[in-house]
């Protein structure tokens, strides 16, 4: 393991301890075989100045919400020393009562929750401590010998902890053990199946004692040739297969999730392992982890339905055999799944969520097979990971996370997305939550469209090749398929059915009819195994008003709303919805030049000022308030309706 440390960097800082702790801390951060996602934390002792101007003894520790790798000095909670080190003291203190007298003793009470860690920092009598979940420390001290390797390895330079829950428990338990010790004798502190703690006055040396530390348990695991260990393999796809576990973990957990598959050879060849259904089940890294991952993942067999209730089955029990009754239990979905063949898939309610379980269960991987590498894996017994997966802590942190806009966790198709109606559409859902796979014939939908949540994909859906790519990419990269928008379209001139050539209705007719037939039915399969899917039409006024040369365009759209009608009766046996909307008064978008609206209003016999306010509300319509439509047909306003055909249009007269 390599410093990262720069001298030229770190000179700036030389002077503030506070921005020193924010340099190290993001050294750290930066290091993901050190420190993942929110996992680890740091502390600095400093003297301050109060309100009053009286000196106090402050423990800056990082706050619960940062992320060592981005953290920023207001990221670092002030407590007070004196206060921390009493609490140290006491007999019990229940976890809300610490977090009670944590944040009393805080000297900004606009500053984040100190980290559970607060107290243990506040022990150790050096400037600097710092604190990680190394791979290499928790490979070696998941094991049943793992304190006789930690003596091997570093022998008198460390003090070692036997495994105890986080918090003030650890703080006490560290507290005992170090009683009648001399903390200047030490380089650090070594938590079985837990992690690292350095320690030193100055910020480098704590931090470099930190990556010296590491590195000599990795130089341990490369002398046993443990990490030659790591299985490979390739891998199959079967993107139906992974829709479908996503919906059945979905309906589990009560709420739509993403589900990401790792199928990078690593991933495999650890989904492939020989002994996987039980190698692992037996825990995980570090009680970090769990309220992230969970104890197990599922393990996918042959019947997927079969599997996953037989893992929430498990979970029921796992959780009767452990609570004492004060615990209420969470869902019952997995967090991430053991696919063999296939690879590794993590789930979460938002992308981040699983983004974040993926890249610790990758980790997890490879502990597991070096560890076993190593004789065996084997993390902390069942009541600790209980103790530690219900911790009233953890839970708080995580609840901290909810919010749950309409769409969160659900997948939507839009074609027609780089402007107009399907852009405002793509927008307006991931707002709502949702992730978005937009399609255009632009190829500027890949640029715009180009966020975690949105993918925008150059797509010809006269192209049956590309539209089938298209969707394989959206299950791909998101996990399913739950709605669906059918929006793109085009307006051809307008003329009389007798001056209509040939190549204007063929092209229309391809464009906005049969490539809708096309989308749809390649969407289908996927539909039927989404989250309460939904398929929107954006047809047009034109449909029950047509409008005397306007064949081309409407006699398309008609078809299109024939075809949603017959497939509302097809698909309602699979609970999808089918509903078409018929916009009109839409000038905000590409469809409406000068020109077309110059045409349009001659055709009336009417100014274009005339024309656009010819609706009931004397009112045009924006794309945006379209999109909103939309959503609202795709999501729970809609629950109870199928087969309807919805206006937006300012109120047509020869409609009503
Ligand atoms: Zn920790």
């Amino acid at each position: 393991m390599k410093s990262l440390w720069k001298n030229e960097e770190a000179e700036g800082f030389s002077k503030d301890p506070l921005q020193l702790r924010v340099y190290t801390s993001r050294l750290l951060g930066a290091n993901p075989d050190l420190v993942l996602h929110g996992g680890g934390n740091t502390s600095v002792k400093l003297s301050q100045k109060n309100f009053f101007g009286e000196t106090e003894e402050l423990l800056l520790v990082k706050g619960s919400g940062w992320d060592l790798a981005t953290i920023e000095s207001p990221g670092f909670a002030p407590v007070r020393l004196e206060t921390l080190k009493r609490l140290a003291e006491l007999e019990t203190l229940s976890d809300s009562e610490m977090v009670r007298q944590q944040r009393a003793a805080m000297t900004d009470p606009g500053a984040p929750n100190p980290s559970v860690e607060a107290i243990l920092h506040a022990l150790i009598p050096f400037r600097y401590v710092d604190h990680t979940h190394a791979d290499a420390v928790l490979a070696v001290t998941n094991h049943p010998d793992g304190e006789q390797s930690i003596q091997e390895i570093y022998g008198p330079r460390v003090i070692v902890i036997p495994y105890v829950m986080p918090g003030f428990v650890l703080a006490k338990k560290v507290r005992e053990l170090t009683q009648n010790k001399n903390w200047s004798d030490y380089e650090g502190m070594i938590l079985m199946n837990h992690g690292i703690f350095t320690f030193d006055d100055d910020a480098q040396e704590s931090y470099e004692k930190m990556i010296e530390l590491v590195t000599l348990a990795e130089n341990f695991l490369k002398d046993r040739k443990a990490l030659d260990s790591l299985a490979r393999a390739e891998s199959e796809e079967d993107l139906q297969k992974l829709s479908l576990i996503r919906r059945e973990v979905s309906r589990i957990r009560r709420e739509p999730v993403y589900a990401q598959l790792d199928s990078t050879a690593e991933a495999c060849g650890f989904a492939n392992l020989k002994n996987i259904n039980e190698l692992a089940l037996r825990g995980p890294m570090t009680s970090d982890h769990l309220a992230r991952t969970k104890p197990e993942p599922l393990i996918i067999n042959n019947d997927i339905e079969k599997d996953v209730s037989l893992y929430a089955r498990n979970y029921d029990d796992y959780f009767r055999r452990n609570t004492d009754g004060s615990q209420e239990i969470l869902d019952l979905a997995p967090r991430w799944a053991v696919w063999p063949g296939y690879g590794l898939v993590s789930y979460g309610r938002s992308l981040n969520d699983s983004k974040v379980v993926r890249d610790i269960v990758s980790h997890t991987a490879r502990a597991i097979q070096i560890g076993e590498a190593l004789g065996r894996w084997e993390p902390i017994a069942e009541k600790h990971i209980f103790e530690a997966e219900y911790w009233e802590l953890q839970r708080a942190k995580m609840e901290s996370f909810k919010q749950s806009p309409e769409f969160q966790g659900k997948i939507a198709l839009v074609t027609g997305a780089a402007s107009g109606i399907g852009l405002a559409c793509a927008c307006e859902f991931v707002r709502e939550g949702a992730a978005v796979t937009g399609l255009d014939l632009n190829a500027d939908v890949e640029n715009i469209l180009d966020r975690d949540e949105m993918l925008g994909v150059a797509c010809d859906i006269t192209d049956s090749g590309a539209v089938s790519n298209a969707v394989d990419e959206t299950v791909r990269r998101f996990g399913g398929l739950d709605i669906l928008v059918l929006n793109a379209g085009t307006f051809p001139a307008g003329k009389l059915i007798e001056d209509l050539d040939d190549q204007t209705w063929d092209k229309s007719i391809e464009i906005n009819l049969k490539s809708q037939q096309r989308i749809l039915k390649t969407c289908i399969p996927f539909l039927k195994q989404g989250v309460d899917p939904a398929v929107v039409f954006v047809a047009s006024r034109n449909v029950p008003a047509p409008g005397p040369g306007a064949s081309a365009y409407s006699v398309p759209k008609a078809g299109q709303t024939q075809l949603a009608r017959i497939a509302a009766l097809e698909l309602g046996q699979f609970g999808i919805r089918v509903n078409v909307l018929h916009p009109d008064c839409v000038y905000d978008t590409g469809l409406w030049t000068k020109e077309t609206l110059e045409r349009s209003a001659g055709r009336y016999g009417l100014t274009v000022e005339e024309y656009k306010s010819r609706n009931v509300l004397k009112s045009d319509v924006k794309s945006h308030e379209v999109a909103k439509m939309v959503c609202t047909m795709a999501g729970s306003v809609f629950a109870k309706t199928t087969g309807a055909q919805i206006p937006i249009d300012g109120g047509s007269d020869r409609v009503i």
